[in-house]
């Protein structure tokens, strides 16, 4: 391992006054056999005190950028840049379910920091001077075997600290490593503990989930972690209007998945931009076959509904914008008997939201049947919008061929103008042509004067 590994982290491990570890992901992750990228995370660990740890950084040119002395947690940097979190050996103690341990004890007993993790995979230290691997509760083998496995019994890891039912799920998805039979059990019978912790930090866990196959490139990663999260019941605290989709048949010839199976199905068909705008496309269904009996009004349900979820997970607001908007016209000419005059009028008003709407009737469509052919909508719409192109229609009120002050000059009153030149795209939507100077202000005349 140690061939691998960052020049500026061996200085610093041969000038430490004790052995430099590293443990968690980038340990777990090479015993995969995956390779670690400039993008790594290092995670280092030590029985040395935050301030022997820092006087032996920054004497090897790192910058620390924060120390945490409750936690033992020093933040740092190399001077190519690249970030670090050490953290000296301890063991703690939780109030039930949050986060944050409310006693924490400094120890120089590596098996007791071991214990205080969540995953035996996530245990397993290389000693970055010696060149050797510590493994104190056989992580190697849990590796090795493909498992995850809890540091401690089940139920008292997961019921210690609510967030680590999510990580179960994400990082099963990243890593392709399986929770074992008490792994999920202890998951499933603390799941209502994610109530216990911050949206945000639910938030972020979800987003890390559903761009997990970006981490090792495995296309099936993210719909892996979906299914543990419903599995163990982690879903419905998180999303629950989404989780009444599970066992939600839709006895339709296009679809041959439960709601929920599908929407996951979605994710894995979508690519990495709209994946919670996928997750989300359906989540207006389960309330109105409760409410309606029938589907007919899920798209604005559930767009609707997706604002309410992503507002309470925190989510930034540019994504939860975009992901609203495409929930709600994921269904626009699904049926393609929309006339060609009106999808090039949507097609102008959309702009740049245009790709991640087609880029969802994709993978909505895929997901259905598993198909991966062209969608019949996408390929409908695409054809329009290459003619479009080609005819030279303008998608901008800065591609028309006449501005503001023109039609003032014209004639039409200023209130107006913002009105008229809107009209003029769609007008020139349904022909390039139409985009010429005269034409249109003889157009705008006629409709505004
Ligand atoms: P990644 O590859 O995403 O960095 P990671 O396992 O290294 O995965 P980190 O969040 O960097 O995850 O955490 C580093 C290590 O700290 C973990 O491997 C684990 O041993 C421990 N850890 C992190 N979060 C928790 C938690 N909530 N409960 C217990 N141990 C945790
Ligand atoms: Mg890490």
């Amino acid at each position: 391992m140690k061939d691998i590994l960052p020049e500026p982290l061996k200085r610093l491990a041969e000038s430490c006054p004790a052995p430099l570890y590293l443990v968690g992901g980038s340990v777990r992750d090479f015993l995969l056999g995956y390779p670690l990228g400039e993008k790594a995370d290092w995670d280092i660990a030590s029985p040395m005190d935050e301030d022997t740890f820092v006087a032996a950084a920054e004497s090897r040119g790192f910058s620390v950028r924060a120390v945490y002395r409750r936690t033992g947690t020093v933040k740092l940097e190399d001077g190519e840049g690249r970030g670090y979190e050490y953290t000296r050996f301890r063991s703690d103690r939780y109030l039930r379910g949050e986060h944050t341990p409310s006693e924490i004890f400094f120890t120089e007993d590596m098996t007791l920091d071991a214990r205080r993790r969540d995953f035996c995979a996530n245990a397993v230290y290389y000693d970055i001077a010696g060149g050797k691997f510590a493994d104190p509760l056989g992580g190697t083998e849990d590796i090795a075997r493909g498992f995850l496995r809890t540091v401690r019994e089940a139920e008292k890891v997961f019921g210690e600290d609510g967030l680590r039912l999510v990580r179960l799920a994400r990082i099963s998805a990243e890593t392709g490593l399986v929770p074992d039979g008490e792994c999920l059990a202890g998951a499933k019978r603390n799941a209502a503990l994610i109530g216990d912790i911050s949206p945000e930090r639910i938030f972020m866990e979800m987003k890390l989930l559903l761009l997990s196959d970006q981490k090792h490139g495995d296309a099936e990663a993210p719909l892996r972690g979906l299914r543990i999260l419903r599995d163990t019941g982690v879903l419905a605290g998180v999303m629950p209007e989404l989780a009444l989709g599970d066992g939600m048949e839709q006895n339709t010839p296009y679809h041959v998945h439960d709601v929920l199976e599908h929407s996951f199905l979605c994710v894995r068909h979508a690519p990495p931009e709209i994946r919670f705008a996928a997750l989300l496309h359906d989540v207006g269904k389960p309330f109105c076959k409760l409410r309606d009996g029938n589907f007919y009004a899920h798209a604005q349900e559930g767009a609707r509904i997706a604002e309410d979820i992503l507002t309470r997970l925190k989510a930034p607001k540019k994504l939860t914008e975009e992901t609203v908007f495409l929930v709600k016209n994921h269904m626009r000419d699904f049926d393609c008997k929309m006339r060609e005059a009106k999808v090039r009028r949507e097609i102008v008003a959309m702009g740049g939201a245009l790709p991640a709407l087609l880029a969802l009737k994709q993978a909505d469509f895929s997901a259905c049947k598993g198909d991966p052919s062209p969608a019949p909508t996408v390929v409908k719409w695409q054809d329009i919008l290459a003619k479009m192109r080609e005819e030279g229609v303008p998608f901008t009120l800065r591609e028309l061929a006449v501005n503001g002050r023109d039609l003032q000059h014209a004639g039409i009153p200023e209130r107006d103008t913002a009105t008229a030149l809107h009209e003029l795209l769609n007008y020139c939507a349904e022909d390039g042509a139409r985009n010429q100077r005269e034409r249109l202000l003889k157009y705008a005349a006629a409709t505004f004067k």
